[in-house]
């Protein structure tokens, strides 16, 4: 904990489900507590990147010795050559760190930097988190830039070295897990941020856009995603990174997991307590045999489950009320709803002041709200996630949809198909919606059913 009272459960870094197998090069390691590595998983085969000479995990320290897993040193080492034909002088910036070494740049990040824990789990990885601890993994930069200030200062991805980077490393294995999020790109670019864009965390990965941060897939599978990339349409609201590629691979639903210690750092309490562990387990002795209370979020933290999916709620969120009324552009529904706690809910999530659905769009092709210009996508159901479901009176359609909360959460987490925890307690969420005759009809859906009966209201 820091001190400004922010920090992370530790059931969330030392999940009871296990870890991920570190030496599978798709293997998912991101922000959220369902995919972690173990602190005592070091790669066998790392190799000093420029020799390709064997090393031990202690002797790989960035700054002293990059090392790489062998093959992705030798094919670092090709890319390099070709970059170096291109005009472009590569500089390894950080390649392996052990899960120790993680520890100690998060602790730089939050500490010695002057910033707080929270602060700095949005731009470093916690230790287990960390893509670096794979061997696979490394921070390019050219020797020009690393000559002109700080090394991730913005600006990189520009550069020509920086495009030719997100050109041609697939063809050497290597991909850019971490681009710039779709809402805040200048319109035609990857690197350049359209104006009042943001550097925030991109819904899709949990982190900021770093196009220096490269991780090896291997030269056939580089090949696959680069291919489902370009399939799943670059610059639309369907362009996938490699967290969602892998997802699919895998069979791993929604876009991607909520991060370790969100709460701190967005405004969403997304701690997940792992409801399976036992209470009496070691690690949780320390919390006083009540562990699923405790942590950053308290009773709001999610449960999920030994598959990782969350658990169902035995209470379940019903309507109070509904009304409807006419305005120039649609009808305005206020509904309100009793939520019990640790109620999953999904994406998209309504602004503080209602989530307005133009004429033709439906929660299958909603511009992310509150965002100027965005484009629309989809939201399908997830698994075991309530949404408010609206449409005309009488009907048995529901073509917009929004999360079981609102107001204060930041409108950038619509960019991805996401759980969230819902609100705790009555909840009131304010929808837009078109034009639709005498009244309107609510409902709770989950797993795309109606729970519940349904309500009518006439409009005002
Ligand atoms: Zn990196």
């Amino acid at each position: 904990m820091d001190r400004t009272g922010c920090w992370v459960h530790r059931e969330d870094v030392l999940p009871a489900y296990g870890f991920v197998d570190g030496d599978d090069l798709l293997t998912l390691v991101n922000r959220s507590p369902r995919f972690v590595l173990s602190p005592e998983y070091a790669p066998t085969d790392l190799v000093e990147v420029d020799t390709g000479l064997p090393h031990t995990p202690e002797e790989c320290v960035p700054g002293h010795l990059q090392c790489l897993r062998s093959e992705a040193a030798g094919a670092l080492r090709l890319m390099l050559d070709a970059m170096a034909n291109a005009g472009h002088e590569g500089y390894v910036h950080s390649a392996f760190r052990s899960f120790t070494r993680q520890c100690e740049v998060f602790r730089g990040w939050s500490h010695s930097q002057g910033e707080t824990f929270c602060h700095a789990v949005t731009s470093s990885a916690i230790a287990g988190h960390s893509q670096h601890q794979l061997g696979t993994a490394v921070d390019l930069f050219t020797e020009a830039w690393s000559h002109g200030g700080e090394m991730m200062r913005p600006g990189f991805g520009c550069t020509s070295a920086g495009q030719w980077i997100d050109a041609h490393s697939w063809e050497f294995g290597y991909v850019l897990p971490y681009p710039m999020p779709l809402a805040e790109r200048a319109p035609g670019s990857r690197c350049r941020r359209r104006s009042g864009g943001e550097d925030v965390i991109d819904p899709r990965t949990g982190y900021r856009y770093e196009p220096w941060h490269l991780r090896y897939i291997g030269v056939e599978a580089a090949a696959r995603f680069h291919r489902a990339w370009l399939a799943s349409g670059p610059d639309s609201a369907t362009e996938i990174t490699l967290e969602q590629w892998i997802r699919r691979e895998r069979g791993i639903d929604a876009d991607v997991d909520l991060p370790v210690c969100d709460g701190c750092s967005c405004g969403l309490c997304t701690t997940f307590h792992d409801a399976a562990a036992p209470v009496d387990a070691p690690r949780s002795s320390r919390h006083g045999g009540s562990p699923r209370t405790t942590g950053p979020c308290g009773d709001q933290a999610l449960l999920i489950g030994a598959d990782g999916a969350p658990l169902a709620n035995t209470a379940t969120p019903h309507i109070e009320s509904l009304q409807a009324r006419r305005e120039h552009s649609g009808v305005r529904v206020l509904v309100t709803v009793s939520i019990p706690a640790r109620t999953v809910t999904q994406t998209p999530v309504t602004s503080r002041v209602a989530a307005v659905y133009g004429p033709d769009a439906t929660y299958l092709s909603v511009a992310p709200f509150n965002r100027t210009g965005a484009i629309p996508r989809a939201y399908d159901d997830l698994r075991g996630a309530w949404r408010l479901a609206l449409g005309p009176r009488r009907s048995t359609q529901w073509p917009w949809r929004a999360a079981l909360r609102a107001s204060n959460t930041p409108m950038w987490v619509n960019g991805a198909n996401q759980r969230l925890p819902a609100l705790q307690g009555l909840v009131t969420i304010e929808v837009v919606i078109p034009p639709v005759g005498d009244g309107v009809r609510a409902a709770l859906v989950r797993d795309g059913h109606v729970e519940g009966p349904p309500h009518d209201a006439p409009i005002r």
